[in-house]
Order: C-alpha cells, then sequence, then structure tokens
C-alpha cells in the first residue's frame, strides 16, 4: 500500500506545545517497552526454534564445534591403545562440547581429548559403584538440551556389551538425535595382539562373542549349544567365572585339552596372556593371575598363538646363521 502524506495542521500555542510533548514523550516510552518486550519475545522463539532444529532436523545445524549442537554421539574409544582410535572417533573428540566417558577408555584416548572440552567420568570410583545407567542417561539428555555436542565415550565398541541400548531409548524418549561411531572390540585387539584370527576356514566357522556375566545369578549360558569346536567363543567380563566357564564347556564335551587362552589390558603396554587347556587353565589362572580387563578366548585358532609364541621364542633362542636365514 503506498504511504499516504499527512497534510500539516495549524501550529501549537507553547502550552499545547508542552502537554503535547509530554504525551507524545509518554507514548514513545510506552511503545519503546512494547517494542522491546516483543524483540525479546521474538529472540526467544528464534533460539527455542534453532535448539528444536539442531535437535531434529538433518545436517544444517552444526554447533560452533563442527558437531552439531544438541546431538549425542555414542563413540567408541577401541580397547585402549591410543592409536587404535577410528580417525572419526578422533574428530569427534575434537570437536565436542563434552564428553562423558567411563572406566575402560584408556590413558592415551583420554588424552587426545582438548583441554576446552568439558569431561563427565561416569566410571566406576574406587569402592564405590558406577554412575547407575539410568543417571548416565539423564546426564546426556540434560547436556543435549543445553545444546552441546555430547561425545559418549565407551572402551571398545559401544554396541558390544556398553549398554548402548539403554543409553539409545533414554535419548529417543527425550527426542534427542543420536549417531554411533563403531569401535575396535577387545576381541578383535586380543586376538590381533596374540597374532591369531578370530575365524579361520580351518579352524572356527562361527564366532560368537559371550558375556560372561550370564553365569550370575543362577543365569547359566547355554553350554550345550556353545561346546562345538567349529567356533571361536569370546567371553567378556569373564575373568572370575573362569571355573564355570571351564566346567561348563567340559561337561557340555568340549575336551580337558580343548586350547584357551587368556588375554588381559590386550592391545596395552601391560598386556599379558596364559595360554592352556580347559582343564588346567583355572590352576595356572591361580599360580600367575592376571588383571582386569580380561579376555577368555576358547577354540581351535588358540593352537596358532601357541605355534607362533613357540616360533618367535625359537626365533629370539636361535642364533642366526647363514643355514637358518
Ligand atoms: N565394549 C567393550 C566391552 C565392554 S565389557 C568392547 O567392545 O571391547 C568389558 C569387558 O571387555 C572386560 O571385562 C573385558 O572382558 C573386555 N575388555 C575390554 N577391554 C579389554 C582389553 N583391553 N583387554 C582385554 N579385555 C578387555
Amino acid at each position: 500500500m503506498p504511504l499516504q502524506r499527512i497534510p500539516p495542521g495549524p501550529l501549537p500555542s507553547d502550552d499545547q506545545r508542552s502537554s503535547a510533548s509530554i504525551a507524545q514523550a509518554t507514548a514513545e516510552s510506552g511503545l519503546r517497552q512494547r517494542l522491546a518486550r516483543m524483540a525479546a519475545g521474538v529472540a526467544r522463539l528464534a533460539q527455542g526454534i534453532e535448539q528444536q532444529l539442531s535437535r531434529n532436523t538433518e545436517g544444517e545445524h552444526p554447533s560452533a564445534s563442527g558437531l552439531k549442537a544438541g546431538r549425542v554421539y555414542l563413540v567408541g574409544a577401541g580397547s585402549g591403545a591410543g592409536d587404535l582410535l577410528t580417525l572419526r572417533a578422533l574428530h569427534c573428540l575434537r570437536q565436542a562440547d563434552s564428553v562423558v566417558y567411563d572406566r575402560l577408555v584408556g590413558d592415551d584416548v583420554l588424552a587426545m581429548i582438548p583441554s576446552g572440552v568439558e569431561r563427565h567420568y561416569v566410571g566406576k570410583a574406587r569402592g564405590h559403584h558406577s554412575v547407575a545407567q539410568e543417571q548416565i542417561g539423564q546426564r546426556l539428555v540434560s547436556l543435549a538440551l543445553q545444546g552441546k555436542s555430547v561425545v559418549r565415550l565407551k572402551g571398545g565398541d559401544p554396541g558390544v556389551f556398553g549398554r548402548m541400548g539403554e543409553e539409545l531409548a533414554a535419548l529417543d524418549e527425550a527426542g534427542i538425535r543420536c549417531e554411533i561411531v563403531p569401535g575396535i572390540t577387545a576381541a578383535s585387539s586380543a586376538c590381533a595382539a596374540m597374532g591369531v584370527p578370530l575365524t579361520d576356514r580351518a579352524h572356527a566357522q562361527t564366532l560368537r562373542l559371550i558375556t560372561a556375566q550370564q553365569c550370575r545369578e543362577g543365569g547359566e549360558p547355554d553350554w550345550a549349544s556353545l561346546a562345538r569346536e567349529d567356533e571361536t567363543l569370546v567371553f567378556y567380563m569373564g575373568l572370575n567365572k573362569l571355573d564355570a566357564i571351564c566346567q561348563g564347556l567340559r561337561g557340555a564335551g568340549l575336551a580337558d585339552d580343548w586350547p584357551i587362552m587368556l588375554v588381559a589390558n590386550a592391545s596395552l603396554p601391560d598386556q599379558q596372556s596364559l595360554i592352556g587347556r580347559l582343564e588346567d587353565m583355572p590352576r595356572r589362572l591361580a599360580q600367575s593371575p592376571l588383571p582386569s580387563p580380561c579376555l577368555i578366548i576358547v577354540g581351535s585358532v588358540v593352537t596358532l598363538a601357541h605355534q607362533r609364541l613357540e616360533r618367535e621364542a625359537h626365533a629370539v633362542t636361535e642364533p642366526v646363521t647363514l643355514s637358518n636365514v
């Protein structure tokens, strides 16, 4: 609509002018206040929309840090060694506003978190229980709702015995978007460090990752289904269940001399291992206790680790001569 000019009226007297200017000033200040209130309302609305978008839309709203604001990244830290962290995980650590981590994340990995990034430890303190899973979920939700990009850093792969399902459920319930960055699980690290494959055409056509926690509170793994010679069994969280595992598998038909290997602190400088048979491993562990975290690997692939160690010992002790090079 075109603007209309208002024709000027007769000029007011001095009295009229002063009462008119008071009235005008009052009106202006009222208008300014209303405008200020409206501006604040618009700003609040814009902020709310911005937060909502960063939670609910794909791609468009990175936080100042580069990851997306109000989003949670469930990131695998690998099994301890810093150089087993994936590039994607490293990118997340460098860009995050907050990192929520627990006990199994290696020191080398923690050292890669930039100093300005908020850290939240939710692992077990000495002599105490870990932070309850429900509280971890709440913490993730609350940080994300503050508009932060949150990295939830877990040892190994977040999807392998990492209680990722519960965290995903808490985030879903709160309407918070989430991305998953896989990590190198302890089974892969331990076998790689021992120089053996997890599966092998000649040894194991199936791989099973098992939580030994099933051995607790009356729950028993299905030993009969586990006691197979064409599989590699990897027990997580099993160090204090070794007796039950060896007995269960022998009871279900695996031979007493079936190969078993324990690998503690896999991939770390203080890695330790024991290689033996189902019948003698509990005794050997009692003689040479291993620290936690420790993995138990059962299966024919373990014989390859044994052969490799023997070859290496031989290579070290045998003097190098022209005839054996
Ligand atoms: N998400 C982790 C597993 C968490 S459950 C992963 O993918 O590796 C914790 C168990 O993992 C420990 O009790 C232990 O059995 C195993 N574990 C984790 N890190 C390990 C390591 N560096 N060496 C040996 N076992 C490890």
